[in-house]
């Protein structure tokens, strides 16, 4: 007997419409729908008229529910796995069965779909050219900014997922570390409150006083644009690398590597003060 096939199935970020007609006929097809939550997808499935069986996979139970979905799909069942939203494994459980099952000679078929990172950046406006995804940030104000400090100099789009009751802190700290940067704040993309506002970090911050944060949002930041850095930002990111005891050659290689500068003149400035 022929192992069963795993399919990653993305669905609906909000708007039901959101689902490719081979997602549907890939969830009536299969033999087992394994989702994050059943009692959250039933919704979906019954919009859809699906009815198979269908088992949970929760992540504190992934562990152990990916070895008996393996079990399943050595012996010839098809399986497909979704997610509460979008897209399976994307800040999502669904990695530790797919890794399982790549290891045991199971094709691993994705079925593409949505997914709240790359919807909100599609309508951003901000650069598509290189994005990095960074998901949720840590929850502890500490090492949140730890994080977006690491994060400070790299050239390419941040892409971030948020939690409701973080998004003002998160920005505020954003604001903090990333200055006057452009970035975009999307809500309940697909969904009826949908909005997309734009603007400096500081100036989404203003847009947000006084008014109820509710729903779901991503965040996207700009990208440090090597072109516009001064040299006294340049100055402080070596100040601030030798505070965290790395030598001055160092810290000096790192700035200059990151930004495009000369590592000779960003040497010569940094000892003058
Ligand atoms: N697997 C999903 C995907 O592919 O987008 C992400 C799941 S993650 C647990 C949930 C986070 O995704 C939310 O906290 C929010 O940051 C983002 N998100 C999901 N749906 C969204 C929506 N309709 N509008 C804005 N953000 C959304």
């Amino acid at each position: 007997m022929p192992y069963g096939k795993l399919y990653i199935v993305s669905t609906p970020i909000g708007n039901l419409e959101d689902i490719t007609l081979r997602a549907i006929r890939v969830l009536k097809e299969v033999d087992v729908i394994a989702a994050e939550d059943t009692r959250h997808s039933r919704k979906l499935l019954n919009h859809y008229g699906i009815t198979k069986p269908m088992i949970s996979y929760w992540s504190e139970k992934e562990k152990v529910r990916s070895e008996e979905m393996i079990e399943k799909l050595r012996s010839g069942l098809s399986i497909a796995i979704i997610s509460d939203a979008g897209t399976p494994g994307i800040s999502d459980p669904g990695a530790v069965l797919i890794k399982r099952a790549i290891d045991e000679g199971i094709d691993v078929v994705p079925i593409p779909g949505p997914s709240a990172a790359i919807a909100a950046l599609s309508a951003s406006g901000l650069s598509t050219e290189e994005f990095t995804f960074i998901g949720f940030l840590p929850p502890k104000t500490a090492q949140r900014q730890k994080r977006l400090n690491e994060l400070a100099l790299e050239p390419r789009t941040l892409i971030f997922y948020e939690a409701l009751h973080r998004i003002l802190d998160t920005l505020s700290d954003m604001k903090e570390i990333f200055a006057e940067r452009n970035a975009v704040l999307a809500k309940e993309i697909t969904k009826m409150h949908e909005e997309i506002l734009r603007g400096t970090i500081s100036e989404i911050l203003d847009s947000l006083e006084n008014r109820t944060i509710a729903g779901e949002y991503v965040i996207i930041v700009e990208g440090m644009k090597r072109e516009n850095v001064q040299i006294d930002i340049a100055l402080d990111e070596i100040r601030a690398l030798m505070r965290k005891g790395k030598g001055r050659k160092e810290a000096v290689k790192i700035v200059a590597e990151a930004y495009g500068l000369s590592k000779k003149e960003l040497y010569d400035k940094s000892l003058e003060g």
